[in-house]
């Protein structure tokens, strides 16, 4: 029997991060547009042969984007926001990267478009803007070019698009309108795309249909049964993909849909896997994503093997194996790690080794294993045992003491209304404190003197010398400025995550596991593989002596659990929850440490605290539930009259506000200058009852925010919030601006908040 095998997509900036370095090159203008057309093709032939080498019966086209696959998908349809001034057949290469960064080597700048997080991933994708008279008019010539490159490499082609659906839903309509309204004029323009694509002789479509994994209104249910009608008749065989999570009320209507295949995420949601057997029309093929392409873990192939035995009973040909779905979460290739231990490897497969894991998979269910692949099995199985069995995974004494964790452990000893006397008994800070939230610039020579440490040519201490002399330089600076709490500034992190994580056991960094994040920027989440614990404090002597340098409140800093677990991949042998639980209790003691030390303000980071929703709504009260108490058990540890921080970056806080408020901080600051205050609408409206530093300016500009301004955008704010309950900081940290822009603008905001007090 012959099983399909393919990918949904496949990462495409490049194992060695090629298609950053030549985008970045030419946006410098040290590289002409022909050599980074010229970088891509051949980072494309690459990726398919990669393809072809693990044995995947198709080649995936249509996920190699310059920037970003949905903004290909704009510019291919012609969705080009007026501002670019740029007819759809008249938009090059610089239209493109105009509107994805608002500049290009050609081309009138113009304010970029609007990027936002892909689902619940770390990737971001460019918003389309429609109009309310959009029209859309194909522009194929890229996508059919790569077709044609894919082809005439011998490859068996399928190409992947985002369908219309999901393309519409995942836009922003400019004016007062439904977007869903320009599904009809949308259609035809798809229409003609598959049918080019069968002029060039593609026999599958992949329509990558994800928002079938959320709370649809119904309105939108009703489109699909009507998109997927009209496109019926385009001659090419479809496979509609469906990830990220199960299709639960849209069950029904997917397996329905007039198409010749149907793709499911069975790692997030395997339990769907006998209702679709069930209902699945014997015309159609499913697509099995078996293989988890959100995570680097190797998958546990015999128990794949048996999952899928009455799939394949049932299906026989008609069932084709995959990644759950696209590979561009997840880094390139394991095979460069060279500075993980074997052990560790043993248990990773990053896209490469995904791959490789869906053949095996295949051959073992259909049986025709080589000697090869029997020895691959095999290695699979031990990497398993080993994995389940490893002390270096499992920790009793962590493992104990989470079991140990009592309700009491969640709760500060008295209520906020108690707390706060006990803490302005000795903060004694004006109305409308000021503080930051953090990080202040880390400079080039920050940058080169944790280089050259990394390197090992310069030693600790002289390290640690250049830092603590970055740290006092800091607090001069805001003391000369005249902020009331201050930060030592963060100069000694490299990053909010990382520097935790390298503190912590059950940690591992890789050396290449770069993940797109969005245009040329990559991430490269830490791995959290095994029970958490923390060896020694990892913070208390920075802010002692940042403490030791001013009178001033100095506040600890730390970065909370959930961002900690967001922002790595983490283990998938125990609930995220555990996980969470785990780190929490680690920093809960650096809580208690920095307390000890004299260090009476403490911050905890959470700015991936949204981020974690899940995305069906009625999952959300079970993650909120841990969320919250997760963050808790970090805090609760702190005496009353210890002041506790948080900080949450650019999110709504309508729907979470009771959660928000049960995280029960005496301060939380958040970005809000760029929403004119509108966000504190939620916390007025709840009666939030403590204290709230609104952002009053947006660092990411590096302008220099006016006086004026920022007066009158507290003015807004106390006509929220009660005055005494305010604080005056900046959005977010500082760190990626200058001291040239930082100074000026800290200054604007003491001025400001001066001006302030005098008015109350
Ligand atoms: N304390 C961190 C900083 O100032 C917070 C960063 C964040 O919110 N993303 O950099
Ligand atoms: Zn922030």
């Amino acid at each position: 029997m012959k099983l399909t095998t393919h990918t949904l997509g496949y990462p495409r900036i490049g194992a060695q991060r090629e298609l950053k370095k030549a985008l970045e090159a030419y946006w410098a203008g040290e590289l002409t547009r022909e050599a980074l057309e010229q970088a891509g093709k051949e980072l494309r032939a690459r990726h398919w042969q990669e393809q072809k080498d693990a044995g995947l019966d198709f080649v995936t086209v249509g996920d190699f984007a310059f920037y970003d696959q949905i903004l290909n998908l704009s510019l291919a349809f012609g969705v080009i926001p007026p501002r670019f001034q740029t007819a759809p057949e008249q938009a090059d290469l610089d239209t493109y990267f105009c509107m994805a960064r608002g500049r290009a080597p050609t081309g009138t700048p113009a304010a970029a478009c609007e990027m936002t997080k892909w689902f619940d991933t770390n990737y971001h994708y460019l918003v389309p803007e429609f109009q309310s008279q959009q029209t859309f008019s194909l522009q194929p010539q890229r996508l059919l070019s790569e077709v044609q490159e894919a082809l005439a490499l011998g490859h068996q082609v399928k190409v992947v698009l985002t369908g219309p659906l999901t393309f519409l839903w995942q836009g922003k309509a400019q004016g007062d309108f439904d977007r869903l309204a320009l599904l009809p004029e949308l259609l035809p323009v798809y229409a003609q795309l598959l049918q080019k694509l069968a002029n060039q002789g593609v026999s599958w479509v992949q329509l990558d249909e994800p928002i079938l994994a959320l709370d649809l209104p119904q309105s939108w249910k009703q489109a699909f049964e009507t998109a997927y009608n009209q496109l019926q008749s385009a001659p090419v065989k479809k496979l509609l993909a469906v990830y990220f999570g199960g299709l639960e009320d849209n069950l029904g209507l997917a397996v329905q849909l007039p198409v010749d295949g149907l793709h499911l995420d069975l790692v997030r949601a395997p339990q769907e896997l006998q209702q679709v057997l069930d209902r699945l029309p014997a015309y159609k093929i499913l697509s099995a994503g078996v293989i988890d392409g959100r995570n680097i873990w190797r998958s546990d192939l015999e128990s794949l093997n048996q999952q899928l035995s009455e799939a394949l009973e049932r299906l026989g040909e008609r069932l084709w194996l995959a990644p759950s779905c696209s590979l561009l979460h997840v880094p390139h290739d394991l095979v460069q790690e060279d500075q993980l231990d074997n052990e560790l490897k043993s248990w990773m497969a990053f896209a490469r080794q995904k791959l490789d894991e869906v053949t095996l998979l295949v051959a073992s269910l259909s049986g025709g294993v080589t000697a090869e692949q029997r020895q691959a099995l095999e290695a699979n199985r031990q990497a398993r045992i080993s994995r389940n069995g490893s002390h270096r995974i499992h920790q009793p004494t962590v493992q104990q003491r989470l079991a140990a964790v009592d309700p009491a452990m969640l709760e500060r000893d008295a209520p906020y209304a108690e707390r706060i006397k006990a803490q302005q008994d000795w903060l004694k800070l004006p109305l409308f404190p000021t503080t930051s939230i953090g990080s202040f610039p880390q400079t080039p020579e920050i940058r080169k003197a944790r280089r050259d440490y990394k390197a090992g040519t310069l030693d600790e201490a002289a390290y640690r010398a250049a830092m603590q002399q970055e740290i006092a330089y800091c607090i001069r600076q805001q003391e000369q400025l005249g902020i009331d709490v201050l930060v030592h500034g963060e100069a000694e992190r490299n990053d909010m995550v990382e520097y935790f994580g390298e503190q912590l056991q059950g940690y591992a960094f890789t050396r290449f596991g770069w993940v797109q994040s969005y245009g040329s920027r990559c991430v490269k989440p830490p791995v959290i593989y095994g029970d958490v614990s923390r060896p020694q404090a990892m913070t208390v002597e920075w802010s002692v002596f940042a403490q030791s340098l001013t009178d001033r409140p100095m506040k600890g800093m730390l970065t909370g659990p959930l961002t900690c677990l967001q922002w790595a991949f983490v283990r998938d042998d125990q609930p995220r929850e555990t996980t969470c639980k785990q780190i929490a209790l680690a920093l809960r003691d650096e809580v208690r440490d920095l307390e000890a030390a004299g260090i009476r303000v403490i911050q905890i980071d959470e700015p991936a605290f949204r981020e974690g929703l899940p995305l069906r709504k009625a999952d959300w009260a079970a993650y909120l539930r841990w969320a919250v108490d997760s963050f808790r058990l970090t805090a609760a540890v702190a005496a009353d009259s210890t002041q506790i921080h948080t900080h949450m970056c650019y999110s709504e806080f309508n729907d979470i506000i009771q959660a928000i408020a049960d995280l029960d901080a005496d301060v939380i600051t958040i970005e809000t200058s760029r929403s004119n205050m509108e966000l504190l609408d939620a916390f007025e409206d709840f009666d939030y009852p403590n204290e709230i530093g609104p952002g009053v300016y947006d660092i990411h500009s590096p302008n220099i925010p006016e006086v004026d301004w920022m007066v009158a955008l507290m003015k807004k704010a106390a006509e929220k919030i009660p005055p005494q309950r305010l604080w005056v900081n900046p959005d977010c940290g500082l760190k990626t601006r200058r001291w040239e822009e930082v100074t000026p603008a800290l200054a604007a905001m003491v001025e400001a908040t001066r001006q302030l007090r005098q008015l109350n």
